[in-house]
C-alpha cells in the first residue's frame, strides 16, 4: 500500500478536485462574477483605507463592526446576529460540522448546489438528492414524503436556486420548514438574493429552524470571499463554536467594512445586471430551437434543443470564439443539453449573443 492509501480515506481519494477551467483570453461567463469593479475614486480610498490595516495583528474574533454594518445593511432583523464565513462555502461546511451527528443526514433538491453534497460527505452525512420536477420546479409532495423517510438534519433550499436560476415557491418553502420542525434546520440559501427582490430574512423570527445564507460574491466581491448566517440566536452560538477563530482575514475585514459604507454602488450595479438580464433573457427566447428558463438570478439556463447539436458541441464552438460558458449538460439528467451564462455587461452580453448565433448556424 502507498502512503496515501495508508492515510487518506477511501472516499476521498476517489473524489475529483473541484475543476476551475483557466479563462485567460476568454469572455469570462461561468462563474456569476459581477463584471462592475468598484469606481476609480472609490478605489483610491479603499487603497488608503487597507494601507491603514495593521497586517501584523490577528483579526478581532468577534468582527463586531463589520457584523453591525451588515446587520444595519443588508436587512439582517432587529435582535437577531451574523456568523460570519471565508465565502458561505465555509458556512455550510461548518454547519456540517456543526451537525454531523452518527447516522445524520442532509437533503437538498437535485439538480442543485455542488457544495451541499460535497460538505455532507466530508462531515460523513449521508446525502439525499430528491429530483425537481421537469420544468425545474420544486417538487414539494417528493420533499415533504423524504423528510418523512430520512428525517434530515439539514435541509438545504437555494432561493433562487443554482444552476437553474428560479425562485422556489415561497409557500413550498413554508411547508419544508414545518415537515422539518425541530428535527433539523433549513438552510434558505440566498446567494443570488441581490437580483431576486425577494427574501426569508424578515421570516426568521418566525421559525427556530430557518438558517438564512448569503454570500457578498455574486455582488461583486467574489475574491475576498465573505458570506454570513442568520439564525436563532441558540443555534448561531453552537455554530460560532465550530468556526475557525480568525478564519476573515483582515484585509476582506476592512475591504468589506468599507464597500458597505458604499452600498449605493453595489446597488446600482445589481440593478443594472437585472436589467440586462432582462434584454438577455427577451433576446435569448426569440431565438429558435432554445427554452430559456425564468430567472431570478445573474445567470440564465437555457436549453438547446435542435436536433443533432447538442450542447456540449454549441459549448465548444462558443469557446472556440472565446466566450466561456458553463456546460451544466452532464451534471444531471434533468440538464441534458443545458448551459448556464452569468449576465454580464451590455458589450459582454451582446458578444455572447452574437456568439450563440453563429454556434447555431454556423
Ligand atoms: C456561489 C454560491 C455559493 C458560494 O458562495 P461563496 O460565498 O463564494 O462561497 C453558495 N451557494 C450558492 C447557491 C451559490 O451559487
Amino acid at each position: 500500500m502507498s502512503l496515501t492509501e495508508n492515510i487518506i480515506r477511501a472516499d476521498v481519494r476517489l473524489l475529483s478536485a473541484y475543476h476551475v477551467p483557466d479563462a485567460s483570453g476568454l469572455i469570462k461567463l461561468d462563474a456569476m462574477e459581477n463584471p462592475y469593479t468598484l469606481p476609480a475614486d472609490l478605489q483610491q480610498a479603499l487603497g488608503q483605507r487597507l494601507a491603514a490595516v495593521a497586517l501584523n495583528r490577528y483579526p478581532v474574533p468577534a468582527y463586531a463592526g463589520l457584523k453591525a454594518a451588515i446587520r444595519s445593511q443588508l436587512g439582517v432583523p432587529a435582535g437577531f446576529d451574523v456568523v460570519l464565513g471565508n465565502g458561505s462555502d465555509e458556512l455550510i461546511s461548518i454547519v456540517s460540522v456543526a451537525c454531523a451527528k452518527p447516522g445524520a443526514k442532509v437533503l437538498a433538491p437535485l439538480p442543485g448546489f455542488v457544495m451541499y453534497a460535497m460538505s455532507a460527505q466530508l462531515a460523513g452525512m449521508e446525502f439525499i438528492g430528491v429530483p425537481l420536477k421537469f420544468d425545474l420546479t420544486l417538487d414539494l409532495d417528493a420533499m415533504l414524503t423524504a423528510i418523512r423517510t430520512h428525517r434530515p438534519a439539514i435541509t438545504y433550499l437555494a432561493y433562487p436556486n443554482n444552476p437553474t436560476g428560479n425562485l422556489f415557491d415561497p409557500d413550498a418553502i413554508l411547508a419544508v420548514l414545518r415537515e422539518v420542525g425541530d428535527s433539523g434546520v433549513v438552510i434558505v440559501d440566498e446567494a443570488y438574493q441581490p437580483f431576486a427582490g425577494t427574501t426569508f430574512m424578515p421570516r426568521l423570527s418566525e421559525h427556530d429552524n430557518l438558517i438564512v445564507m448569503r454570500t457578498i460574491s455574486k455582488q461583486g466581491l467574489a475574491g475576498i470571499r465573505l458570506g454570513y448566517m442568520s439564525a436563532a440566536p441558540a443555534l448561531l452560538a453552537e455554530f460560532d463554536k465550530v468556526r475557525p477563530p480568525y478564519n476573515i482575514n483582515v484585509l476582506t475585514e476592512a475591504t468589506a467594512t468599507f464597500v458597505l459604507e458604499h452600498r449605493d454602488v453595489l446597488d446600482q450595479q445589481a440593478l443594472a445586471i437585472c436589467n440586462e438580464r432582462a434584454s438577455l433573457l427577451a433576446a435569448l427566447s426569440a431565438i429558435p430551437g432554445i427554452h430559456v428558463f425564468p430567472s431570478a438570478a445573474n445567470f440564465i439556463l437555457l436549453r438547446i434543443e435542435r436536433p443533432g447539436l447538442s450542447g456540449t458541441q454549441v459549448f465548444d464552438r462558443l469557446l472556440a470564439q472565446k466566450v466561456l460558458v458553463k456546460n451544466v449538460g452532464k451534471m444531471h439528467a434533468l440538464l441534458e443539453n443545458c448551459l448556464r451564462v452569468t449576465v454580464s455587461t451590455p458589450a459582454e452580453n451582446a458578444l455572447f449573443l452574437a456568439a450563440l448565433q453563429s454556434s447555431l448556424n454556423p
